[in-house]
């Protein structure tokens, strides 16, 4: 608990949630900026979904062009790398294939193609069936889309090199602290806030709505209509199961299918910084947060996986993880962007929302953190 928070505190901006996001944001935000308070419900950062994906630095692929995320994954993208040479997080570009196993997933993969170099990918390739081989003799494929500057990273140290860098230059982060109220007054926001000790307010200037999987009710929470402003979360769960039998030896890239539907990337391989080896995520929309993994769906992944890592086996995976999506498209519906957004026209003024920040957030967090730091220049000067 912040003994500030007791007394009549004022912050000029206060961000709510300490994930990879809203951490991106403040350690942004505290290079030029002095007050900074960061709001976490749990006993450190990343506990949600910051810690539950294939951190996977993503190229730029699967968005549609102009939308924030082709655009903040593209810059993120290049941003992240370069954090992570500076910073030494861990890291490794080992590159990315989308495989088509059969003559009709040719088009779709020639259109990825065009979508991610029309985004700005600028490396992708798109190679034959010996060239795959060449790079990944286990992997079965008539053709594949070649994403060299797709890459892997340790999404942890980037989350504690956000926090140093945030702290470090005078941000706060009051961990265990719950934003459970805003109202609007003059000065900006009352944020009511729930620690071990009871419930107080505070005064900010700016508030940022990064609360992942609650940033619809914590925009709720500040008088938006969210079924009207079209900011009602859907969470759609993406499971994992481990690949043991040394069959992560198989391959040293991350191997993607073709995509097939709109709610996911489709069940790929991915790779650790240890090497070990996870199929998923598989993507089925659920009205509860519950991270445990369903067995019976290994079937599942083993017959997706298969179609272009035969020498797979069932016995070879075993349950491991699960996240969840914070999605803004319902089942069945299209693409939805990123929302970030300041709501003065909601009669908000220096509210920012950030709402469905579902993959590519992690690959989009530093870029995300420069544009929301334009928004916040714009407020405050
Ligand atoms: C299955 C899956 C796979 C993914 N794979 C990738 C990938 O390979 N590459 C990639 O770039 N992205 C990937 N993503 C997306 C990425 O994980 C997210 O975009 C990113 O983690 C979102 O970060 P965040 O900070 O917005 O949210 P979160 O990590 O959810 O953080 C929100 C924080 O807000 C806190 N909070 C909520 N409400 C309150 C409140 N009222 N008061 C105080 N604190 C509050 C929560 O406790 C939480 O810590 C994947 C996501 C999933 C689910």
């Amino acid at each position: 608990m912040l003994k500030c928070l007791h007394m009549s505190y004022e912050a000029d901006i206060t961000i709510i949630g300490a994930g990879a996001v809203g951490l991106a944001i403040a350690a942004e935000l505290a290079r030029h900026r002095k007050d900074i308070l960061v709001l976490e419900k749990n006993e450190s950062f990343g506990r949600e979904t910051s810690s539950r994906h294939s951190g996977v630095i993503h190229s730029g692929i699967y968005y549609p062009q102009g939308s924030l995320k082709a655009k903040l994954c593209v810059a993120g993208n290049r941003k992240l790398y370069r954090l992570c040479q500076r910073y030494g997080i861990g890291h490794d570009r080992l590159g990315k294939l989308i495989v088509a196993v059969s003559k009709d997933e040719l088009p779709e993969l020639e259109s990825l193609y065009k979508k991610g170099v029309a985004n700005g990918a600028e490396s992708l390739r798109l190679i034959s069936k010996r060239e795959v081989n060449a790079l990944e003799p286990y992997v079965s494929a008539i053709a594949a889309l070649w994403s060299p500057d797709t890459g892997i990273i340790d999404s942890y140290a980037l989350m504690q090199c956000y926090e140093v860098q945030a702290v470090s230059n005078g941000a706060q982060i009051a961990f265990k602290t719950k934003a459970v109220g805003t109202e609007r007054v003059a000065s900006g926001y009352k944020v009511a806030v729930e620690d071990e000790s009871g419930t107080f307010s505070f005064a900010s200037r700016v508030l940022i709505n990064c609360a992942g999987l609650y940033s619809d009710k914590v925009a709720e929470m500040a008088g938006i209509d969210v079924d009207r402003a079209g900011y009602r979360l859907h969470y759609c769960k993406g499971e994992y199961f481990s690949v043991g039998g040394g069959m992560n030896r198989l391959v040293k890239r991350l191997i993607y299918p073709v995509p097939p539907e709109s709610t996911g990337v489709g069940i790929h391989v991915t790779l650790d910084l240890d090497g070990r080896m996870k199929l998923g995520p598989d993507a089925y929309y659920v009205d509860e947060i519950d991270y445990t993994v369903d067995s019976r769906h290994k079937q599942t992944f083993y017959e997706a996986v298969k179609r272009f890592l035969p020498q797979l086996e069932p016995d070879d995976l075993e349950p491991d993880m699960a996240g969840i999506r914070p999605k803004l498209q319902a089942p069945g519906e299209d693409f939805r962007d990123f929302v970030i957004r300041e709501e003065s026209d909601k009669g908000l003024p220096g509210f920012i929302n950030l709402i469905g920040i579902e993959s590519p957030g992690i690959t989009a967090s530093p870029a995300i953190a420069e544009y929301v730091s334009g928004m916040v220049k714009e407020l405050l000067g």
